[in-house]
């Protein structure tokens, strides 16, 4: 088994714990994601998913188990270390592509490197680098209004990779999109996820799409059932 990028042990989770409407929705998620793995993560619409992702990706704690990325337990440390953590180490995509509708689709993806330190010049050479992986490098300059849907992921795809994460967390990335449309985008995804040695945990309902990665793992009563 190949280095653990992101672990998840145990991971338990209420919401309005102790109210009458208490909802225990992970109860003992075991997941570990190997560099380079790509793993769907597949659930019907309420079993908890987004929860799963925003625990994965720091952005909520667990109320019982922990999380590590690279093998750093970072759950339960403070705000300050798991922010850190989540901007260095996760990359995130959701269904709607989250651009800033002001700036290029080029702008979109050197700003967030840019904001780490890295000078214009190579920010800007990352971008399109990552631009091209996924065929829209001649959009560079354009606005995400002007691009199509499609297009739209593709560049939130590099903009999730701009600060080089070691891991990518995805929620329906292609669910907004119609189903050829999406066919490709996912193609997309998985090359630059491929070309870049990234992992990832990607969520969708589509079969097809989630037949296409390493592994499948599917969220029941809780549990990761196939993990
Ligand atoms: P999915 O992404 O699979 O649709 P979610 O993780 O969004 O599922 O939600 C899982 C369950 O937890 C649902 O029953 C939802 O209503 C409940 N839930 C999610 N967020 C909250 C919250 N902030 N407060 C109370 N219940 C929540």
């Amino acid at each position: 088994m190949s280095e653990a990028v992101l672990r998840l042990n145990g991971v338990e989770k209420f919401y309005n714990k102790g109210l009458a409407n208490e909802v225990h929705v992970l109860r003992g998620v075991e997941l570990t994601l190997g560099a380079g793995e790509m793993v769907a993560l597949v659930a019907p619409s309420g079993a908890g998913k987004s929860t799963l992702l925003h625990i994965a990706g720091l952005l909520d704690g667990p109320d019982v188990g922990d999380v590590s990325i690279g093998g750093d337990v970072l759950s339960g440390q403070s705000d300050k270390r798991r922010t850190n953590a989540r901007r260095r180490d996760v990359g995130f995509v959701y269904q709607f592509h989250h651009l800033l509708p002001e700036f290029s689709a080029l702008e979109n993806i050197a700003l967030p490197q840019m904001a780490n330190g890295v000078a214009k010049a190579e920010a800007e050479a990352r971008g399109r680098d990552l631009l091209t992986r996924v065929g829209v490098d001649h959009r560079a300059d354009h606005r995400p209004a002007a691009l199509s849907g499609g297009e739209q992921q593709r560049v939130a795809f590099c903009r999730a990779l701009a600060n080089s994460p070691r891991v990518m967390l995805a929620d329906e990335p292609t669910g907004n999109l119609d189903p050829s449309t999406s066919d490709q985008v996912f193609s997309a995804l998985v090359e630059l996820v491929r070309g870049t040695g990234l992992s990832a945990l990607v969520a969708t309902h589509n079969m097809e799409l989630a037949a296409r990665m390493d592994r499948v793992v599917r969220l029941q009563d809780g549990v990761l059932v196939g993990a």
